[in-house]
């Protein structure tokens, strides 16, 4: 039987395919924006310089100091810039960071953000934002965040390093995972998160043999489009709870973490999400562990496997345990105390799943 959901979609636009950057300026022509600020990470000002000028006279600046969990003094200048201006929008190219900061901007400005992304995290198809002030994330949601257009370019991705590449995509990875066995999932989600995982886990090995290989980055990207879809639709749970305990707390990479801790919290939860199994071992070529076969896969795309070597102690184990269940939260399985102190141990030594 089909159990009861409630479905609501998010008004948003996707232009995806090889060369579709080129496209942009009608995009930003078609929103009826005249002076965008283009927004991006200082590694990347080449590439939002590019934009800016493919645009004309339709960007108004560049700012290129987008940071991880945008710090809010960087937010801070980008909403005064964006003021002195006189913008009437953001385009955001770069991952989570100059995506995150554009949703700064849109949260006090209600400016509307159009999103070019070139990783695999997924923040340009959700409504939530990040603010990080004095070492604390606030996190919210709200639609005026969400960007209104956006533009997926493969080739945009072409020089993403194999070893981002492979965190950035079971990033996306663990978006679907969490997705399956949510509170809130829906049939359409959780197709979404199937074919998501599916497309990722088939193109990682190819993306990281060769980042050049064009078909192998749209079938990746293709895939984060689908998992950030899934961010955005349903609740996340204890490996998304982990990782951000773990961000915040003690400044740990996004996407390797995210990379280390999904195997673990996966195999947690496997017993009590008989559905999300089934799922992800369709999506996994049949394997009859997913958690296990995830595990495996970061092993072979030479990703992290261990918050050991993210440059965490083992003496944190037992802080981040104690914050991961200060407060309660959906998930399939109950979360205990011990259960989390266990499977963040392994996590942090690196050990295959349990
Ligand atoms: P990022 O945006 O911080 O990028 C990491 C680095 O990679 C940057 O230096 C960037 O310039 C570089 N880079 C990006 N694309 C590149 C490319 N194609 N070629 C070469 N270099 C490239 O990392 P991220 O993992 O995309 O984003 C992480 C941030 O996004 C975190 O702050 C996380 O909390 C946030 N996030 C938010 C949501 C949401 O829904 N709000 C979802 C996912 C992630």
């Amino acid at each position: 039987m089909i159990a009861p959901f409630t479905y609501q979609a998010l008004p948003m636009r996707v232009v995806f395919g090889p060369g579709v950057v080129a496209r942009l300026p009608d995009e930003v022509a078609a929103l009826g924006l005249t002076r965008v600020l283009v927004l991006c990470s200082p590694e990347q000002e080449d590439t939002g310089r590019a934009v800016a000028a493919a645009l004309g006279d339709r960007a108004a600046g560049v700012l290129a100091e987008a940071r991880m969990h945008v710090p809010v003094e960087v937010a801070t200048r980008a909403r005064e810039l964006a003021r002195e201006l006189g913008a009437d929008g953001c385009v955001a190219v770069g991952g989570g960071s100059a995506v995150g900061l554009g949703k700064a901007i849109a949260l006090e400005h209600g400016l509307p953000v159009v999103a070019v992304p070139t990783t695999y995290a997924g923040s340009e198809m959700t409504p939530v934002w990040g603010l990080t002030e004095a070492g604390e994330k606030r996190t919210g949601r709200d639609v005026r965040v969400l960007p209104v257009s956006v533009v997926y370019d493969p080739e945009l991705t072409l020089g993403l390093p194999p070893g981002m590449s492979a965190t950035s995509g079971l990033n996306a990875v663990a978006h679907a995972v969490e997705g399956l066995y949510a509170p809130d999932a829906t049939p359409i989600v959780s197709l979404m998160a199937e074919e998501g995982a599916r497309a990722l886990v088939a193109a990682l090995p190819r993306v990281v043999a060769d980042g050049a290989d064009l078909d192998a980055r749209s079938e990746a990207q293709y895939g984060a489009w689908l998992c950030g879809a899934v961010l955005a639709a349903t609740t996340m749970s204890l490996h998304h709870k982990l990782c951000h305990t773990l961000g915040g707390t003690l400044d740990l990479p996004h996407a390797p973490t995210h990379t280390v801790v999904l195997p673990h919290a996966l195999a947690f939860n496997q017993p009590a999400a008989p559905g999300a199994v089934a799922a992800l071992s369709r999506a996994l070529g049949g394997a009859p562990d997913p958690a296990r076969a995830l595990w495996e896969l970061a092993g072979r795309l030479g990703a992290p496997r261990s918050l050991r070597e993210l440059g965490m102690a083992e003496a944190d184990v037992d802080r981040i345990a104690d914050l991961a269940v200060a407060n309660p939260y959906a998930n399939p399985r109950p979360v205990t105390r011990d259960g989390v102190a266990a499977l963040l141990r392994a996590a942090w030594a690196g050990e295959p799943p349990e």
